[in-house]
């Protein structure tokens, strides 16, 4: 009996993660990726001499991947060696600085030392409330393969139902903040986790205060880098059988009737399928990239795309400035930096700077002669317009400024850098404008409005941060799986 061909299109970590599941579970699986390499966002660049992480580098919910691996017989510790930081970021404004810990009692001895005993107090009284709404909305929403508003009330039962109440939950997440972080440095660190799901703390649900509790559940550095997760995955799936083939692109999906019957690489080559799962941006199906049939698998919407970025990714001489691992450095009149992105469709002229000290990780001093380095500020996703290289060039100087008014004191004539635009993550990510993380989360319904692994076509699957439960390395992964469980469901093995 024949089994069943499952392709997959793109090799990010929802897309891989899919394929591992199938591929163990005996399905003839091919996954199709056009860059050179699987991974998607994340992935290195080469600046001077060295490989620079530079997409993600903050690695939380490692529990995903362990889980993951259980199923497919694999010792995620085994293969892939991660060490906890003790200092989950440093936080930079002007001269004043702050860690964050992954021991929570250090962090509130840290708040109280910045910012009085009163403030540590409600510090503390936050972490419990975002422990609990994360509690009440993993099973019922995150793992969960098509919440809905009732389905999900259903499931929280009354004690999830109230936490959810007493945050208020028609509430942004920056009004949220403010009954905790009188102080209006704190409020802003922790109005800072919306942007981890590319969107504005000034209007997305308040339930985003979830994503700090993830990050104080521990943040993990990966042993030569975030590369090692796709890489490590894609030897699984294959050891399994699959079929992964990059600097390949996949140019349409085809349809018989209903249902998807094949589909065409750039080259003409047609490849037979029972079933696909798109990885890609649903914004690329929506726009017809992979051909016109294929606009009415999602519903018809109107959708803000989410935040894109500037990054730099940096060889640099080694610096004596007390960074940590990560490290972010604030300016002033915070919300100027989300109405200048999703208002005016600008780069903010009061930037935050995302620092990763990537030669950091076990010890904040330096031993080589040179560090890596990826700097990261917001930017709006319009990468489908001509680039402003002056705007770009203003938004690096105030970067630097901004670094030296904490006293990092950069020459830029000394840094290597490969710099990454919205232009060019258009380029990667097609139809996007460049946007990071699929739609923004911005209004307490917005959570409900991203796509299931479910398409409107038969036998097409979605997976990928633009897809239920959201974007991050740890949800895409989640939404690989659902796809894989949902598929495996409608199409059992054997025919
Ligand atoms: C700069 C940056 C920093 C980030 N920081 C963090 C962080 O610290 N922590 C965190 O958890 N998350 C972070 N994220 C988000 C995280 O990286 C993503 O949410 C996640 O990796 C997305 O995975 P994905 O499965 O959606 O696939 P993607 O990574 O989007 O990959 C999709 C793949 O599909 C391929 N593809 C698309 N169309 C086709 C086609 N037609 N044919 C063939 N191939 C195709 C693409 O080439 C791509 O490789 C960051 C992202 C970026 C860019």
């Amino acid at each position: 009996m024949a089994k069943k061909k499952i392709v997959i299109i793109g090799g990010g970590i929802a897309g891989l993660c899919a394929c591992l599941k199938l591929a163990h579970q005996g399905y003839e699986v091919t996954l199709i990726e056009k860059a050179s390499v699987v991974g998607g966002k994340i992935r290195t660049l080469l600046a001077g001499s060295s490989l620079v992480d530079s997409g993600p580098t903050v690695f939380t919910m490692r529990w995903v991947f362990e889980e993951l691996f259980r199923e497919c017989d694999e010792n995620f510790s085994q293969l892939i060696t991660t060490s906890p930081l003790p200092v989950l970021a440093r936080h930079f404004w002007g001269k004043e600085q702050l860690d964050l810990f992954a021991d929570q009692e250090l962090s509130a001895k840290a708040i109280e030392e910045f910012s009085g005993k009163k403030q540590a107090d409600l510090f503390l009284e936050f972490c419990r409330v975002s422990k609990k709404v994360y509690d009440s909305l993993e099973s019922a929403y995150i793992r969960a393969s098509r919440p809905t508003l009732p389905s999900m009330m259903s499931q929280l039962g009354l004690s999830g139902t109230k936490t959810l109440m007493g945050i208020g939950p028609f509430k942004n997440l920056w009004q949220s903040l403010g009954k905790y972080f009188p102080d209006p440095r704190l409020q802003q660190l922790f109005g800072r986790y919306a942007t981890y799901c590319g969107s504005s703390p000034f209007l997305a649900p308040a339930t985003l205060m979830l994503i700090s509790h993830v990050e104080m559940a521990g943040v993990w550095s990966i042993q030569n880098g975030m590369t090692q997760l796709p890489k490590t995955i894609a030897q699984l799936a294959q050891a399994r059988g699959a079929n992964i083939c990059c600097d390949s692109e996949v140019k349409r999906i085809v349809l018989s009737g209903d249902t998807v019957s094949h589909i065409e690489l750039s080259t003409g080559e047609i490849i037979a399928a029972d079933a696909v799962i798109f990885n890609g941006d649903v914004a690329a199906l929506r726009h017809g990239l992979l051909g016109d049939a294929l606009k009415s698998a999602l519903p018809a919407m109107s959708t803000v795309p989410s935040l894109s970025a500037v990054t730099w990714s940096v060889e640099a001489p080694s610096n004596q400035f007390n960074l940590s691992h990560h490290n972010v450095f604030f300016d002033q009149n915070y919300a100027s930096e989300f109405t200048d992105i999703f208002e005016q469709n600008q780069l903010p002229t009061k930037p935050t700077v995302y620092l990763c000290a990537q030669s950091r990780t076990h010890s904040e001093q330096l031993a080589e002669a040179t560090e890596k380095i990826l700097l990261l500020v917001n930017a709006p996703a319009n990468g489908n317009q001509p680039p402003s290289s002056k705007e770009i060039e203003s938004c690096q100087q105030k970067v630097f400024q901004l670094l030296g008014k904490s006293g990092f004191q950069i020459d830029p004539s000394t840094w290597k850098v490969v710099r990454t635009t919205p232009q060019n993550f258009h380029q990667l990510f097609p139809a996007t404008g460049g946007a990071l993380y699929g739609m923004a989360t911005h209004g307490w319904m917005s959570s409900f409005q991203r796509p299931s692994s479910i398409s409107n076509i038969k036998n097409l699957f979605l997976a990928g941060g633009s897809v239920h439960p959201g974007p991050g390395v740890p949800m895409a992964a989640l939404s690989g799986r659902l796809a894989a469980a949902t598929l495996m469901e409608r199409l059992p093995l054997i025919r």
